[in-house]
């Protein structure tokens, strides 16, 4: 895309201190009521020359605000949004269910959906996240098809909403499945990433488009004998293609997961700042969007799960330096009962690392 024609969201100071702080007095000495450090760091929203927050830039007409105009949602909008859901003493984990295999082996597919894990216990610093038992996609009872442009393999997403509705535990603030497998939303639609139901706390969103072939001629999920299968032989999905789990991979299923576990918390899209909460039309504009929040989004997660902004910082951090110090990346290393254990591929991660320093540079100052 030519320079030219790129474009950048700029917004006043003042209204970037009125979507964080808002004018509501109330919402004006809550904030005030935060921890000095804290307000310091989440003022860089509208200090001019901040590097650590920058305006959005728009690369084409496909990208989100240029096609889907949204009300913007300041912090004062979130906090009086009558539908938005709270995680509560009762109903404080987040639910992460397997949906068909998400690598090549068992062993894979275990260690990656235990890496999602620890992520979104770091990115909701404060709530718990439990795995539920891997499922097959038989079990989900779902439809599926075959799609006739890409030819591969499809789930309905709304089937397997249903599913995970029903098997949402007691203490569940909500429920996401994951899958490798790629989904549609109706009959008529290609495909969709994902789709949750914010009243329900339930949400399932696919990885498959992620990996690094999905898009090339040589995609190895393709079916290639273009039968119609039987709507309950679900033996076309024992042995289905799933790409490596690559370093990208992870970061960008790291970031849809949180993006759309986000929307549970009732974070509508950004339209302040670069932020993870921004809306993505395309995988390209998905990847441009940054690993974690702005700080008026920031301020909205904090107020609806009560983290300490440093401590979530820091266990960012310990996520991305955990287990990738000491094995050369990409070499299984052999524990002592014979198990393999897969180094994180975290080098993807590296720059965000860098910028939560910065962050916690400027919140422990
Ligand atoms: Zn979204
Ligand atoms: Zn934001």
């Amino acid at each position: 895309m030519p320079a030219t024609k790129m474009k950048t969201v700029r917004h006043s100071e003042q209204s970037l201190r009125t979507a964080l702080i808002s004018k509501n007095p109330a919402l004006v000495s809550q904030y005030e009521k935060l921890d000095a450090a804290e307000r310091r760091l989440m003022n860089e929203a509208f200090r001019p020359a901040s590097d650590l927050f920058g305006p959005i830039v728009l690369h084409s007409q496909s990208d989100w605000i240029a096609s889907h105009p949204e009300p913007p949602q300041g912090f004062e909008e979130f906090f009086s949004d009558p539908s938005r859901k709270t995680p509560s003493r009762e109903k404080h984990s987040i639910y992460i269910q397997c949906i068909g295999s998400l690598g090549n082996t068992r062993i894979i597919s275990e260690e990656y959906v235990k890496w999602l894990k620890g992520y979104c216990e770091a990115f909701f610093y404060g709530l718990t996240v439990k795995l539920l038992e891997p499922v097959p996609v038989s079990a989900t009872q779902c439809a599926f098809r075959v799609n006739e442009n890409t030819k591969n393999l499809q789930i309905h997403a709304g089937h397997i909403l249903h599913f995970l509705k029903k098997k949402k535990p007691e203490d569940a603030f909500c429920i996401v499945g994951v899958t490798m497998i790629d989904l549609y939303p109706r009959d008529s639609w290609n495909f969709v990433f994902g789709q949750a139901s914010l009243t329900d706390g339930v949400g399932i969103f696919s990885f498959a488009r992620y990996g690094g072939d999905f898009y090339s001629s040589s995609y190895e999920g393709k079916v290639k004998a273009p039968q119609r299968p039987s709507s309950r032989d679900y033996s076309a999905f024992d042995s289905y293609y799933t790409p490596d789990v690559t370093s990208v991979l992870l970061l960008r299923s790291c970031k849809t997961l949180t993006h759309e576990i986000g929307h549970i918390f009732g974070l509508r899209h950004c339209q302040w700042l670069a932020c993870l909460m921004q809306g993505s039309n395309h995988l390209e504009e998905a990847d441009r969007r940054p690993l974690d929040l702005c700080p008026i989004c920031l301020r909205k997660l904090q107020c609806a799960v009560g983290f300490n902004i440093v401590e979530r910082y820091k266990a960012l951090v310990r996520w991305i330096d955990d287990d990738s110090a000491d094995t050369p990346r990409g070499t299984p290393k052999h524990g002592p009962d014979g198990n393999v254990n897969l180094p994180k591929p975290v080098e993807a991660f590296e720059e965000w690392r860098e910028w939560i320093m910065k962050c916690l540079a400027v919140v422990q100052k």
